[in-house]
């Protein structure tokens, strides 16, 4: 009772306790075959290959690999579906079947968000939180457009184009999926998807939805395969459209692959954003946009915030609450839901971030990084800032795809808006500042496809997104992300 009260009785480790999200009420399918024509069935050479956990390196699933002939299959699907079936059908009903596909993604929210996590290895938090609201937010969006086309485009006739390839990466796997479909489906289109190697998992449990959905069969098909998949539906000679997210190199191969086919294509590409702080911003919430901007998804973000510009007055301030605040950032078991910061998508990904880390540090930067301790198992990368580059220095230049924040200070409005150009890429971009004129002026003068004004990577169904310069071509998103899937007559 009268227990004498010692001060060794107090926990002096503030640290949270784990809280794993449970794996129980999932089920992984240990062998995926390919969706074609509304049907599971074994590619034609019937080869597999692996998908694994990146956070501990264990197999999760045998994934089938399309080859050319598989492909073929999906393309002839798509095109007897388009001609028999969609494109015929009453837009409204069109609508009515997306709209399904969003209802049933938000019952199995929590489904989808762990396979997300385990496939891929970004934080739950994220993924039940951001990526697959998000998807279902696209799946609703579109669905409501099916039959307002002549709303969108007045005067017009929105005719769809046919058989869409779409071929998405591996950072936002379900929601790059979303990105893809939604659109293409509401305007009557029909297609054949190939999601990235390393994470096909949620792509396949939508094939279980979209056969539930009881949508008609050949209208959507989904193959998975590695970038020879992706090329043989590139070059299919049926194919009227190609979306494709991915790489700058690969989005090059494609323009020069599709140039005098008569093919549409939109690509979305890579990006290096600047992320600029202004002396007058609210400076820890301005911390927060940058922990963000370069943090969120381990920065496997095409429009991540990797280039920071900081007005030099504040820059001290801004670099030490940035360490300060990157120390409290909690690396490890993405299926925690105190975490973070997750694994790495694969071991070739890492090899990358730190071939450029690197490369940093013998072209001269001075590197900081978090001091969490990263797990044995599985690929992991600490939060890490570089100081002292400039704007040569190839992590200046280059899309790392990671954890890796080059920062560079300036004095002037003008001067950062040149330093902020200073790149072949041009997909996003941020400013921080309590003045509204400034907002504009910046604003106006990056050529980048979105600019966030006092926050970062914010997305939104009803907002374009896309690129200038190599960060791609055409706009997802919003009223604009119809156009790609229409003629117009
Ligand atoms: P990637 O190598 O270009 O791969 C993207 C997709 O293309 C994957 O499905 C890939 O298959 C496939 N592919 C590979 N070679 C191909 C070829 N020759 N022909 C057709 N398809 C091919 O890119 P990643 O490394 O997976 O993704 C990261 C890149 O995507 C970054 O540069 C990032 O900036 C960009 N990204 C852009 C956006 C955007 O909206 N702008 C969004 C997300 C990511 P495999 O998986 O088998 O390689
Ligand atoms: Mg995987």
């Amino acid at each position: 009772m009268n227990k004498k009260i010692n001060k060794s009785d107090f926990k002096t480790d503030w640290s949270y306790s784990p809280a794993p999200e449970s794996t129980d009420h999932i089920k992984i399918v240990k062998k995926n075959d390919l969706f074609i024509n509304g049907k599971f069935m074994p590619p034609e050479k019937g080869k597999y290959f692996k998908t694994i956990n990146p956070a501990n390196e264990q197999k999760l699933a045998d994934v089938a690999e399309a080859d050319k002939s598989d492909v073929d299959k999906a393309v002839k699907a798509a095109r007897k579906a388009y001609d028999k079936v969609w494109s015929k059908m009453d837009p409204s009903e069109r609508g009515k079947y997306i709209y399904r596909i969003a209802r049933l993604i938000q019952e199995r929210a929590r489904e989808f968000s762990v396979i997300e996590t385990m496939d891929g290895g970004k934080p739950i938090r994220e993924s039940r939180d951001i990526d697959i609201p998000l998807v279902s937010a696209h799946f609703f969006y579109y669905a409501g457009w099916a039959d307002k086309l002549s709303y969108a485009f007045p005067g017009k006739q929105a005719k769809p184009i046919g058989v869409a390839g779409q071929i998405i990466p591996w950072n936002f796997p379900l929601l790059m999926a979303a990105w893809k479909l939604a659109p293409a489906l509401a305007t009557g289109n029909t297609v054949v998807l190939k999601p990235a190697e390393t994470t096909p998992l949620t792509a396949m449990k939508l094939a279980e939805i979209i056969q539930e959905a009881d949508l008609p069969p050949g209208v959507v098909n989904i193959i998975n395969g590695d970038g020879k998949t992706g090329r043989a539906i590139v070059e299919h000679e049926d194919i009227n459209k190609i979306a494709f997210t991915g790489s700058t190199d690969v989005g090059k191969m494609i323009m020069k692959s599709v140039a005098g086919t008569g093919k549409k294509y939109t690509l979305e590409l890579g990006g290096k954003a600047a992320n600029i702080i202004f002396e007058d911003a609210a400076i820890d919430q301005a911390v927060e946009g940058i922990i963000d901007g370069i943090f969120f998804n381990q920065g496997h973000v095409c429009c991540a915030g990797s280039r920071l510009f900081v007005q030099e007055s504040v820059a001290d301030t801004v670099i030490s609450k940035l360490k300060d605040r990157m120390e409290s950032l909690i690396v490890g078991d993405p299926l925690d839901k105190n975490t973070d910061i997750g694994a790495i998508n694969s071991k070739m990904q890492l090899e990358k971030i730190k071939m450029y880390v690197d490369i940093g540090q013998k072209e001269g930067g001075s590197v900081h990084q978090s001091s969490c301790g990263l797990p044995e198992k599985g690929y992991w990368h600490a939060p890490t800032l570089f100081t002292d580059v400039s704007q040569s220095h190839r992590i200046v230049q280059e899309e790392i795809f990671g954890p890796v924040l080059a920062i560079q200070t300036f004095r002037t409005v003008d001067e950062v808006i040149a330093k902020a150009n200073n790149t072949p890429f041009g997909l996003s971009g941020g400013v921080w500042t309590d003045k509204g004129s400034k907002i504009f002026q910046v604003s106006k003068s990056i050529r980048a496809g979105v600019l966030w004004a006092n926050t970062f990577n914010k997305f939104d169904p009803t907002s374009p997104f896309g690129g200038y310069k190599e960060s791609g071509m055409g706009r997802e998103g919003g009223l604009e992300g119809l156009m790609p899937y229409v003629n117009l007559v």
